[in-house]
């Protein structure tokens, strides 16, 4: 056998397979790290279709984090002025059941919420929709991909009819054009752009555009850098279409046969010629048109986009004006081609597919629709009408419930909102409010475990079996390889025993997470993200497989094809769409008409500059990892703000020079990074430090949560704020 365990990297979602042998087996001196724990080896795996054998920096450091900083132990307290007690599992299990039933009778299971997370394994989430959906009745789940790719899944929602991105990595080294728009994917998704740079750099008639304020690695390596304005995306896709529509590089074909909308959309699109975006995005009419060139003259357009897009008051707007313009060329269900969202989080795709947000049920499922209410139902064998038919309170939502006193009980799992949430002292303030915080969580201390009652240790990545699905909907088993530290126990099987305590016995009779996935397959039959063709122990003999995966019609033994009748034949495929039918009632993909309406916040006299922040390529979100890690630690050592060196120079700032940043709800302060890497007008600063790794350098003191009115993600992106130079003592 051989002596190395296959997993995947629990960072970000491109979801890169890895191989970890334990310290005992290196034959040579076991490595320690600096707290003098044996510390596992981890290598890429060669065979795992989205990766090849590659890492970034972070996976390829992961096991460090692994007996660092960890919560081993359930306490509790009476209150926030209290230190905790460690208390046993079953202490703790009663004091969660008791306040959940006193809310649940008191103030109703709308008064019970759980903000989870993209670093929840599928069996996680699957767990706790059963719980808070089915069994409290409470659609009030939440996970932090709120604040990450909703805006995406709100988009594919209403142009195709479902979620779900339809292209997948070998796309990167198929296409003529890459059209990279609201992401700095050399840094924040490497192994995504490793393969497209190399492919780039390759094949030198292939273009790359990229879209973004700044001049970050991944707009370095482009053919054109279109430095737009923050704000002024859709201005400049619309004004790609107009060019495109002028020149006759559309598709009149797929229109008529595959679309529908498009007069509006044209009607839209009118009023965008080159002279007003050009102005208006702050780039030349020669780049704009160079951009629509490009586009227009190539064979196969591939988009790529993250939360430069998402993270806006108009992003579900956004990512329909990007899939606009593949409906306008035809550029969609074929190889090298088509709108790709980058997920943030390594299983963001999971918990989708698992109905892991507050309006969704498994299954790529609605909570307000009728019929899927009653499929779940019938699934989880619970009475009709269990299910409420109200989605539930979103992640910002939960924060104004904390305030005006509705929520009663909050459960925070494998997240860190005290440094993750827009407008960070309003949040802290309602965090304070709270009467009755659960928080479970891998380690201690982070930022939100200051505003708990209760603290529940959570195994993690390598401590417990599970399953995730990359950006390119690529479905990984990820193995256990070691035990949890002390009492730590699996998220799913955290909610299940509360579940039983709660006199759910038979809903959570799950004996091991493989029957868990069993059971949420189940719930995927027939539906767009078919995987009743996968299980833990295909996926652990045949490796990595993308969904759809169907399982072989003629199947006898299995239940849930009692329940759920399969639909028209769903191929397992690469791509969706590959047939150019969609998911809509009419199986034609939908245009949306939008004008710009900019940011929420748009800079002002007060507050002069755009204030726009993002990831590090070593960091990962708030640092409960990588602030542990000493290599990442030096890569990175202290946040900062980028400015351009004109308004430095007009604002009397010098290199390293500390900088008061204020907005309109806080103040952070940040040495400066003087470069010509961000355009006049606007700053950059890092999202990674909270208050344990520095001080007073929160990029989120400065965000506001205004959302957009379709997906409710919050612009986290960007923020009007005024800078103040901080004297040389
Ligand atoms: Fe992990 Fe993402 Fe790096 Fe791959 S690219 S090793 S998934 S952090």
């Amino acid at each position: 056998m051989s002596e190395f365990i296959k997993t995947l990297c629990p960072y970000c979602g491109v979801g890169c397979g890895l191989e970890v042998s334990p310290p005992a087996q290196q034959g040579k001196a076991t490595h320690r790290d600096s707290q003098g724990n044996p510390i596992w080896r981890v290598r890429g795996d060669k065979a795992h279709p989205s990766s090849q054998g590659m890492v970034c920096v972070k996976g390829a450091t992961i096991a460090e984090s692994l007996d660092k900083n960890r919560l081993h132990y359930p306490m509790v307290r009476d209150s926030l002025d209290r230190e905790f007690r460690r208390v046993s599992w079953d202490e703790a299990f009663d004091t969660i059941v008791n306040r959940l039933q006193t809310v649940r009778f008191t103030q109703g299971p709308e008064a019970i919420c759980m903000y989870g997370s993209g670093q929840f394994q599928t069996e996680d989430y699957y767990t706790a929709q059963k719980l808070m959906k089915g069994c409290l009745g409470s659609n009030n789940f939440d996970a932090n991909s709120r604040l990450c790719m909703s805006s995406a899944v709100a988009g594919y929602i209403q142009s195709f009819g479902s979620d779900g991105p339809p292209c997948c990595y070998e796309d990167l080294e198929l296409t003529d054009c890459a059209f990279l728009i609201g992401t700095n994917t050399a840094e924040c998704h490497p192994i995504v752009f490793n393969r497209l740079e190399k492919y780039h750099r390759k094949n030198r008639k292939v273009k790359m555009i990229v879209v973004d304020p700044r001049h970050t690695p991944t707009a370095e390596a482009a053919d054109l850098h279109l430095a737009i304005r923050p704000g002024t995306d859709i201005d400049l896709l619309n004004g790609i279409a107009h060019l495109l529509m002028r020149w006759g590089h559309i598709d009149t074909m797929f229109i008529e046969d595959c679309t529908s909308n498009f007069s509006a959309y044209a009607e839209v699109i009118r009023h965008y010629p080159p002279e007003v975006v050009a102005r208006q995005c702050g780039i030349s009419i020669e780049n704009l048109e160079t951009a629509a060139r490009y586009w227009g003259e190539s064979q196969r357009v591939l988009s790529l986009w993250s939360m430069g897009v998402n993270q806006s008051s108009e992003g579900t707007a956004k990512v329909r004006t990007i899939i606009n313009l593949h409906l306008m060329t035809g550029q969609i269900g074929k190889p090298g081609s088509g709108p790709f969202s980058l997920t943030g989080q390594p299983n963001a795709m999971g918990g989708r597919e698992a109905g892991g947000l507050a309006h969704l049920l498994p299954g790529y499922r609605l909570v307000k629709n009728d019929q899927h209410r009653a499929e779940v139902e019938d699934v989880w064998k619970i009475k009709r009408g269990q299910i409420s038919a109200n989605p539930g309170l979103t992640a910002w939502d939960m924060i104004t419930g904390l305030e005006n006193g509705s929520v009663g009980l909050l459960w925070i799992a494998a997240t860190n909102p005290a440094v993750s949430m827009p407008d960070l002292e309003r949040t802290k303030k309602a965090l304070l409010r709270s009467p009755f915080t659960i928080y479970q969580d891998a380690y201690y201390p982070t930022e939100t475990a200051a505003y708990a009652h209760v603290l529940l240790p959570a195994a993690q990545w390598g401590e417990k079996t599970g399953v995730m699905t990359n950006s390119e909907r690529t479905v990984t088993l990820c193995q256990a390889f070691r035990q949890p530290p002390r009492e730590a126990k699996a998220d799913w099987e955290i909610f299940a025993e509360v579940g039983r305590r709660l006199g759910f016995v038979k809903e959570f009779s799950f004996a091991n997470s493989a029957e868990v996935y069993a059971e949420f397959t189940q719930l995927t039959r027939g539906r767009p993200c078919d995987m009743t063709g996968i299980s833990h122990e295909q996926l652990k003999t045949q490796g990595p497989t993308q969904w759809p995966h169907p399982k072989d019609e003629g199947d006898k033994g299995d239940q849930g094809a009692k329940l759920l009748p399969h639909p028209p034949h769903l191929p397992h495929s690469k791509r969706l769409y590959t047939d150019l039918r969609f998911h809509t009632p009419d199986g034609r993909a939908r245009f949306g008409a939008y004008y710009s309406k900019g940011l929420a916040e748009p800079p002002d006299p007060d507050y002069p500059f755009v204030l726009t922040n993002g990831r590090l390529y070593g960091h990962w979100h708030t640092q409960t990892r990588t602030g542990r890690i000493e290599k990442i630690r030096s890569m990175h050592p202290q946040p900062f703000i980028e400015i351009h060196p004109r308004d430095a120079a007009q604002l009397g700032i010098s290199e390293n020079q500390l900088v008061e940043v204020r907005s309109r709800r806080g103040q952070a302060n940040f040495p400066a990074k003087v470069t010509k890497a961000i355009a006049p007008g606007t700053v950059f600063v890092p999202m990674h430090w909270g208050a344990l790794w520095a001080d007073n350098a929160e990029a989120n003191a400065l965000t506001h949560p205004e959302s957009c009115p379709d997906s409710l993600q919050p612009e986290l992106k960007a923020c009007a704020v005024q800078l103040i130079p901080v004297a040389h003592k």
